[in-house]
């Protein structure tokens, strides 16, 4: 992201993002903090080509995303991203299979082939027990397990999770965090927001974001903070 400014229609317009430079490399595993209504889920919407900055550039994967039509960005999204949130989403008619399946509809492959990947990503998830079940006969911790295998099935480059555990106890909370460091660890680059402070600090890399203003990016183990941010007095 380069220079990205947010606005929304009002007068004066409400600026929500106020030029966030951030780059996130292949590969990395970073957490994004900041208080309430500071622009987080905002800023992953940008990432996530959901939505569309007011000014400033956003480049994914090479590609300017200014320079693409609705069309092209929606294919790419498809193919290249995987989205988690705090309330699952999960479609509650369907079964745990046929909810991953969906997130293979893009492909164009079989219904059996579909289904064939779906059941793979949820062994891989540790849910192959439950591959009948409905969202309503799953805890909180598995249902997140199964949208984190929807948005990893069709095998996305990237991994943006909005407040992953906010729905979550702590022990469910911990289960789904091991699974998204481990798909990092597998080459998935993974951006996810948190308001677990300790949880942000275990993360090799920590944003954060501040009434719209990116004020602090550190990686662990670094001495000096990465280029671009200004240091601030304490996390959130
Ligand atoms: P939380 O931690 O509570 O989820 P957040 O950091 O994710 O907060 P955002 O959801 O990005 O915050 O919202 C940032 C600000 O933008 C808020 O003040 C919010 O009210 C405002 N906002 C979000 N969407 C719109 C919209 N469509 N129109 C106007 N203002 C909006
Ligand atoms: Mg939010």
């Amino acid at each position: 992201l380069e220079k990205v400014v947010k606005e929304y229609e009002g007068t004066p317009p409400l600026r929500i993002l106020h030029g966030i430079d951030l780059t996130v490399t292949e590969g990395e595993l970073v957490a994004v903090v900041g208080p309430s209504g500071s622009g987080k889920s905002t800023l992953l919407a940008l990432i996530g080509t959901l939505d569309r900055p007011t000014s400033g550039r956003i480049h994914l994967e090479g590609h300017d995303l200014a320079a693409m039509s609705e069309r092209q960005v929606a294919a790419l999204r498809a193919r290249r991203i995987g989205f988690v949130f705090q309330q699952f989403f999960l479609l509650p008619g369907l079964t745990t299979v046929e909810n991953v399946a969906t997130g293979l509809l893009y492909t164009g492959e079989s219904a059996r082939r579909r289904r064939e990947r779906a059941v793979r990503a949820l062994h891989d998830v540790g849910l192959e027990h439950r591959l009948g079940h409905r969202p309503n006969q799953l805890s909180g911790g598995e249902k997140q397990r199964v949208a984190i295998a929807r948005a990893l099935v069709g095998r996305p480059g990237l991994l943006l999770a909005d407040e992953p555990t906010g729905s979550l106890d702590t022990a469910s909370g911990r289960g789904v965090v091991d699974l998204l460091r481990r798909l990092n660890e597998e080459g998935t680059t993974v951006v996810v927001i948190t308001h677990d402070r300790d949880l942000a600090a275990s993360f090799p890399r920590q944003v954060v974001i501040q009434d719209g203003w990116l004020t602090f990016d550190e990686r662990s183990g670094d001495s000096a903070p990465a280029a671009g941010s200004r240091a601030h007095g304490g996390l959130v």
